[in-house]
């Protein structure tokens, strides 16, 4: 099986993940996705507050 190096976008880690998970495994772990998809939902729902 093959491996693939990732960097989470969240916190900046390396990560290994098998080649067939890659385009599922995004994050590091699953605390890095929660915190990326909050992240997501505040500035959808308070856009207008930067402007
Ligand atoms: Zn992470």
């Amino acid at each position: 099986m093959k491996y693939v190096r990732k960097i989470c976008p969240a916190c900046g880690n390396q990560f290994v993940v098998l080649e067939s998970m890659e385009e599922k495994a995004i994050y590091c772990t699953l605390k890095c996705f929660l915190e990326s998809q909050d992240q997501i939902s505040e500035n959808k729902t308070s856009p207008s507050l930067h402007e």
